[in-house]
This record gives C-alpha cells, structure tokens and sequence, in this order.
C-alpha cells in the first residue's frame, strides 16, 4: 500500500511524477526536506488534508505550513503581503524560514487549525522543491511524525511511523538541517517569533530588525492556540527525557550524581551528551557545534528509545544559533522537566 521511492541521488524528474500524480489525487506524499522529513497533501483540498491530521493523530488545532517552490504563490495563499515578507524571502528562500500572513479564501480553514491565518514556506531541498513544481500544488506538509513523537530526519523514521498508512515515502536520505523551520509571524509589529528553528532569529533581526519573541518559545506551555506546537508535549520519545541546565561543569557532575542514583535504584539510563562520555546504558553523542546538535537531536532522541531506557538526561546548550530551537525542543521533549544546576 504505501510505495517508497529512493531517490538517494537528489531529483530524479521520472520518479517525482509518480509522486506528484498522488498529491493531485488527494493522496499523501512523504518527502525530505532540508529541515525534516514532512507529510504532503495538496494544501487547498480539504479531504486530502484531513487525512493528514488522522494519519498522524495531530489535534484539529495545530495548523499546517503550507510549502511553495515560486514566490508568487504567496500571492495565491496570502491576503496581504507586507513589504518584509519579499525582503525576507530575498534573504532565506528557499530555506528554514515560514512566514504567517492573513489568508486567502481559497486556503481551507482545515489547512490552516482553523485560523484567520497561514503559514508558507519555500524548502531549500530539490526533491521538495521537484514534487512542488511536478504536482502544480501548494503542498500543505507539517513533519512526517506520529503526532507527538519526534520529528523524522530519515526515511526510516517515516517508514515506522507510517508504513502501510499512506501512499508514497520518498527516500533522499539524511535531512541536513535537523529541527523544524522557524516561524514568524508577520500579523504583528514587530513580527513575533513563534517558534524558534533552523533559522536563528539572530539572522532574521539582521535583515528587518528586532522581532518580538513569543513568550511560549522559552517558557511554559501556554493556554493559546497561536502556534500550537506550543500547547502540547511534543518531540517526546516514551522514555522520561530530564533536561540539565546550566554551567558546563556543574551538568556534568549532576549527570554523574544522577547516573549513580539511578543505577543503585535499577532504572535504566540513557544519556544525550555534547562532547563528554558518560558511562551509561545508552549513550549518545550529540556533537560540539549548534549545527551537530540539530542535526542529531530527534534521531538521538528515537534512538535512545528503542535502546529501552527509562529515563534520558540531556544535557542543556546555550540559546544561542541554533541553540534556541535546540532547547525549545528538548524541554518539550521533556514535558519542562528540567533540573537547573
Ligand atoms: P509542524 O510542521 O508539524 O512542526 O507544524 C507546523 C507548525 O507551524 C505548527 O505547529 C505551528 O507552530 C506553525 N504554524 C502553522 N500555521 C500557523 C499559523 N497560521 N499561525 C501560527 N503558527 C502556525
Ligand atoms: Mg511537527
């Protein structure tokens, strides 16, 4: 039932058609991004769409981003475009950046968690990009996860999640980027961040200037729908994820204290660490860098999980680059169980 086509080698404009004719169809197309992996329908058929949110159990609320591979599609999805969004769109498309605009009638409320508003991006990958242009579609596509879990960053991750529920996973291999896009709200002045991402807000501020941060993205959860990736547990493995943060230092000897009390207690212990080796059931080494970091969190994190630990202790990063996107995720993963040392 669901065709998996590999497609390693970058575009190949033979097999997109395949994949393209089931988006016009109203089917559901699985494809790499250079975030992460997502799951397509067309965007302004509201049956297609719908099947997306049942495929993947996520609440009727929780909007979509809708992907374009030509910037005039803005125009057909947006009521009002503000002179930032073509600045903006010079500077970061195609790439991790998602705009919010007022809506179009045409844009299913469906589409959109039933907002006034939508969400577009243009990805910077040439299979994305390819299965835009071959359907002729705007391709609503939120990540290719069971709602919840973490986000896929390789065919593998989308095969467990949805082999057998859908029609077509397209293999281009390992995303590069790692984390979800970072989306702006643009409705606001100053535009508001609504949740950090693979492009850090230290850019966007270079090119329009200072932005609002949502207070969700650093905090609690919060009791509005604005960017519901906010109101739920999320990325969230079955093992407890506990989030350390702090001095470099002082994370590490809480880990170690941490390790210790677990392991004369008999729970099972994974540890995502950035650079040093703990002496663990399960370990996993995230790399140095923000970009190593991204890049390897959600894979670590589904890893960790099938290596059947109880429990997995991260270490925290500074928010910084990457690093806001990187944390934002983690403590949600968490459900905001976080230690501070
Ligand atoms: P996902 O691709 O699964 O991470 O989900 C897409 C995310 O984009 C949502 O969880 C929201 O955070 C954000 N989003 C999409 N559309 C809107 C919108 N109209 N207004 C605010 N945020 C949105
Ligand atoms: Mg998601």
């Amino acid at each position: 039932m669901t065709i998996i086509i590999k497609m390693r080698e970058g575009l190949d404009e033979k097999k997109i058609k395949v994949a393209a004719k089931f988006i016009r169809e109203g089917k559901l197309v699985a494809f790499p991004t250079e975030t992460v992996y997502g799951l397509g329908a067309n965007a302004l058929d509201s049956k297609a769409v719908k099947r997306i949110f049942e495929a993947k159990g996520r609440p009727a609320d929780n909007p979509l981003i809708v992907h374009i591979a030509d910037f005039n599609q803005v125009h057909e999805l947006a009521r009002e475009v503000p002179p930032e969004v073509e600045l903006l769109a010079k500077h970061f498309w195609p790439g991790p950046l998602t705009v919010v605009l007022p809506k179009r009638e045409n844009v299913p409320r469906i589409t959109t968690g039933g907002l006034d508003t939508v969400a577009i991006r243009m990805p910077a990958h040439e299979i994305a990009l390819g299965l835009i242009r071959a359907s002729k579609r705007p391709i609503a596509a939120p990540s290719a996860n069971i709602s919840g879990k973490p986000s896929p960053t390789l065919a593998e991750h989308v095969i467990d999640d949805f082999y057998g529920r859908i029609e077509c996973i397209i293999d281009g291999g390992e995303t590069k980027i790692g984390v979800e896009s970072t989306v702006l709200d643009l409705t606001t002045k100053p535009p508001t961040l609504l949740r950090p991402g693979g492009l850090p807000m230290e850019e966007i501020e270079r090119v329009i200037g200072k932005i609002k941060i949502h207070p969700a993205v650093k905090g609690k959860e919060v009791n509005l729908a604005k960017a519901p990736g906010m109101k739920y547990k999320h990325y969230a493995p079955n093992a407890q994820v506990i989030v350390i943060e702090g001095v470099r230092e002082k994370v590490k000897g809480k880990i170690m204290e941490l390790l210790m009390e677990y392991k004369k207690q008999g729970i099972k212990v994974g540890v995502m660490a950035t650079g040093d080796f703990y002496e663990a059931d399960a370990y996993v080494n995230l790399g140095n860098s923000e970009e190593e970091i991204a890049r390897n969190l959600f894979k670590a994190l589904r890893e960790l999980d099938k290596s059947g630990v109880d429990i997995i202790l991260a270490e925290g990063i500074e928010e910084k680059g990457l690093g806001l996107a990187v944390m934002n995720r983690l403590r949600k993963a968490a459900g905001y169980k976080i230690i501070k040392v």
